[in-house]
């Protein structure tokens, strides 16, 4: 499809004025069928002009504003399905929370790591980045990239949880990390790994992120196949809980 930058650029700032306007804290969106969802947003679309879409949930007022997300690696599909049942379970207290379950509608929906373009997301952020195969032809050339990098400015959360699979672990490398690394790791149940990307990290979101922000922003790893009850039951309310929020 064609839309050009310019007309979506138009569509964010719209995007940005109805948030401004926005609905009271407590009234599900009119839209929406979601009791927990307060405010729903496309924040840009994929290579192939699939919307990325967020949804919040929790009460916007609340201290903690956090956001989790998923699928930034196509083929990495089960952590999704905590965020889609936060989404689509009961009204959460206690937080202010946006999930945006799938990042990469197109590699999603191929079963495939890289987006529609070839690149790995998590090596194409503005951070430290390295001319590879797959980073893409410059820092943030990817839309999905740009579209995540556009959402965070804005949201400005304390907490990321950007979800992946298979290696089993939550990420504590660094200082930043340390403290929301072990909170995580004690809720979800997983072990503390310090990951390497194997030669290095470049152009990771997390290290953008964690540059940028005064936030802070941890990498969660399930193992390759998570029972169904791990990531629709169990995990769904270890995250709540470990962001300071209920249901
Ligand atoms: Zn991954």
């Amino acid at each position: 499809m064609s839309r050009s930058p310019a007309a979506r650029v138009t569509l964010a700032a719209s995007a940005a004025l109805v948030l401004v306007a926005g609905a009271p804290p407590a009234a599900p969106a009119a839209q929406d069928a979601r009791p927990a969802v307060v405010q729903s947003r496309v924040i840009g679309h994929s290579v192939k002009d699939r919307p990325i879409r967020a949804w919040r949930v929790g009460d916007p007022d609340a201290r903690t504003r956090a956001v989790a997300l998923a699928s930034l690696h196509g083929d990495e599909a089960a952590p999704r399905m905590i965020l889609q049942q936060i989404r689509d379970g009961r009204p959460v207290e206690g937080i202010d929370l946006w999930v945006v379950p799938v990042v990469n509608p197109d590699g999603f929906l191929a079963d495939r790591r890289h987006n529609a373009r070839g690149v790995d997301l998590n090596r194409n952020f503005p951070r430290e980045w390295v001319r590879t195969a797959t980073s893409g032809r410059r820092p943030a050339s990817e839309p999905e990239t740009r579209a995540l990098m556009r959402f965070l400015d804005r949201v400005d959360p304390r907490f990321v949880v950007s979800f992946h699979q298979p290696l089993y672990g939550i990420d504590t490398y660094g200082p930043k990390k340390r403290w929301f690394g072990r909170r995580l790791s004690e809720e979800l149940n997983l072990p503390r790994k310090d990951f390497a990307c194997g030669s290095g990290c470049h152009g990771t979101l997390t290290q953008w992120f964690n540059n940028r922000f005064d936030g802070v922003a941890v990498t969660v790893e399930y193992g390759a196949d998570p029972s169904w009850r791990r990531m629709n039951v169990v995990a769904p309310r270890q995250l709540l809980r470990a962001l300071g929020g209920s249901r």
